[in-house]
């Protein structure tokens, strides 16, 4: 019993030390960012956060109303730059052409942060094989040809490249298969990516951000009739992410108990079956 104690103990005093905040503002203030999907939910939140620790931004989404609006709170803010460009992740060459504006704007990078996706409905997988292979190209492709691109850019500044992935990654869930799958594909190109840039001794630093149900109005709408989960709040993510990506962690959680559940579920494979028990078919 005492011996458990003590174990326990240990347990949460290595947890508390792993988790304490070692953020410092000043490591992203004049920062150079682009952050994508950015025209709402968590990227537009992230926007502004940077905004109000001084950094230069360029944001970038499709809807060209929503990226104005953005911008102009960015300045409001605090922003030392905020400025948008329009592109579609979907359309093979926006990638690199924003990319590059968001280079020549800034006169460099410090962050990039991948974090759009693309529209998919949750339900029983349709059997629709072209729906996943062009999810690919917006949630998964479009990232590596950002990535492609920026490396080289990143290892002048020693900057950084922040993924925002999800829980999805992690326990297979049902209903959301296509999106699921775009995950996992990150997942591991960038776990594989940061054994490289190591081997490397590169300056880039690689961020795998996992996600649990966040409140934005887009996740919100989707899981409606699905489950009763409750949902983080998206300015703490947005903050949570870019805290993640300053500190160079190269996998964070949040909210930071689904690190447990994944350790767990690791432990415990039947566990994925009670945890999923909250999901429901009633659309
Ligand atoms: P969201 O509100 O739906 O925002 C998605 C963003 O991506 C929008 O700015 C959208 O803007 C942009 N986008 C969509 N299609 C695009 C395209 N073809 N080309 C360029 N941009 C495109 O999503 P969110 O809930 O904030 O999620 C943000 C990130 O968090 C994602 O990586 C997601 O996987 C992750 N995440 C979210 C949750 C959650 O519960 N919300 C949970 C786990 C992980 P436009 O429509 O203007 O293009």
């Amino acid at each position: 019993m005492k011996g458990f104690l003590v174990f326990f103990l240990l347990i949460a005093a290595l947890t508390a030390y792993m988790w304490r905040d070692t953020f410092d503002p000043e490591t992203v203030r004049g920062a150079r960012v682009l952050v994508t999907g950015a025209s709402s939910g968590i990227g537009e939140q992230m926007a502004y956060h940077y905004a109000k620790f001084g950094a230069q931004i360029v944001i970038t989404a499709r809807r060209e109303d929503s990226l104005k609006k953005v911008v102009e709170k960015c300045l409001k803010l605090g922003a030392k730059k905020a400025m948008y460009v329009t592109g579609d992740m979907s359309n093979h060459a926006d990638p690199e052409r924003v990319f590059k504006y968001a280079v020549e704007k800034l006169g460099g990078l410090d962050f990039l942060v991948l974090n759009h996706i693309g529209n998919t409905d949750v339900g029983i997988w349709n059997r629709d094989a072209d729906h996943v292979r062009s999810l690919m190209q917006v949630n998964f492709v479009s990232y590596l040809q950002m990535t492609a691109a920026a490396l080289p850019v990143l290892e002048t500044s020693g900057g950084s490249i922040i993924v925002v992935s999800s829980m999805a990654s992690k326990l297979p869930s049902p209903y959301v298969a296509p999106y699921t799958s775009t995950k996992f594909a990150v997942n591991g190109f960038y776990g594989s990516l940061q054994g490289e840039l190591a081997v490397k001794k590169s300056k880039v630093s690689v961020t795998i951000m996992i996600l649990g149900l966040i409140d934005t109005e887009s996740a919100m709408n989707k899981i409606k009739g699905f489950t009763t989960m409750p949902a983080s709040p998206a300015t703490e993510a947005a903050l949570n992410i870019i805290k993640a990506g300053a500190t160079r962690q190269k996998e964070a959680y949040y909210p930071g108990f689904h690190y447990f559940i994944c350790l767990i579920n690791s432990i415990f494979p039947f566990m994925k079956d009670i945890l999923l028990s909250g999901l429901s078919l009633e659309n």
